[in-house]
């Protein structure tokens, strides 16, 4: 089902990425003509990615087997997705301004869409810890103007990062120093969250997690260039795999950039980690889907 294949195009700065990249791979696009693609997530039960097309206002389902569907639409705009610690569906959505939970049944619930009364800007992606607790961005997105949501004020009036007990609707702020928070993601071993600004800033922090639940130490990790960093995931050695305008940059946990994945078409808004193995990563790549097999694999679980 796949529609074409070329092959990668990688830039190797440092010998750990060389062998990351395997010498014959090749980057498949597996479909196009959306409008933005955004936010894959991978389901190993049935070898299959979800992602967004937040202008269409659809979630969009890919596998081998059966190739491209429509998953759900209209989906609320949603932006990222994540999965919880029992493989339900997470989305962020710019529409509802909230994060939505799919049961098991095909229900969507509202999981926080108002800190203390006021709305969420649009929320935009997402992070599960092995507590259950879910992270995420709050940038004003799907607010700014009818494209990617309704269009409406600020009723917070800054844009946090928070977090969320999803068993007693807890919601608090982690970060209230962005100017737009977005892409966000653990390190393997919960000790690191990562979280880029795409607004003035234009960089990726990373802050230690103290007691499983504070943000301390914030320092600038990355300035990802060409672009901005959208999304990214880590690998199982705690490497980052982030967007950029020109594809996705490897950064090593010590803020080295190790090489870039080249993609055929600019403006890459986020990536997964997908495939039996973990080792192929799915890109969402402004109007297709890509994906690479690579030597290295996905930290997230499931
Ligand atoms: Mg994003």
């Amino acid at each position: 089902m796949t529609t074409d294949a070329t092959e990668a195009v990688f830039e190797v700065y440092d010998e750990r990425f060389r062998a990351m990249v395997p010498d014959d791979a090749q980057i498949v696009r597996h479909h196009t003509g959306m409008d933005w693609a955004e936010g894959p997530v991978y389901f190993a039960e049935g070898d299959y990615v979800l992602w967004s097309d937040i202008p269409n206002d659809v979630i969009l389902r890919y596998s081998d087997a059966e190739g491209v569907s429509v998953f759900r639409s209209p989906c609320g705009y949603t932006n990222g997705h994540y999965r919880d610690l029992e493989g339900r569906l997470l989305s962020c959505e710019h529409g509802g301004r909230r994060v939505s939970r799919t049961e098991s049944d095909g229900t969507v619930v509202s999981l926080a869409d108002n800190y203390e009364g006021k709305k969420l800007n649009s929320p935009n992606d997402l992070a599960v810890k092995s507590d259950g607790s879910i992270w995420f961005t709050d940038p004003p997105y799907g607010i700014l103007s009818d494209r990617q949501g309704h269009k409406a004020e600020s009723e917070l009036g800054a844009c946090y990062v928070f977090r969320l007990e999803p068993e007693t609707g807890a919601l608090e702020i982690v970060a209230d120093d962005f100017d737009r928070p977005n892409g966000i993601c653990f390190s393997p071993d919960e000790s690191v969250l990562y979280v880029s600004d795409t607004g003035e800033p234009g960089h990726i922090r990373a802050f230690d997690v103290e007691d499983g639940r504070r943000l301390a130490n914030g320092r600038v990790f990355a300035e990802v260039s060409p672009g901005k960093s959208d999304g990214f995931r880590a690998d199982t050695d705690g490497n980052i795999f982030t967007s950029a305008r020109d594809g996705i940059h490897v950064y090593s946990p010590q803020s080295e950039l190790l090489g870039k994945i080249l993609t055929p078409e600019n403006a890459v808004a986020n990536c997964c980690f997908g495939g039996p193995e973990r080792n192929r990563l799915y890109i969402a790549a402004d109007k297709s889907l890509y994906s690479v097999v690579l030597n290295a694999k996905g930290a997230q679980r499931p």
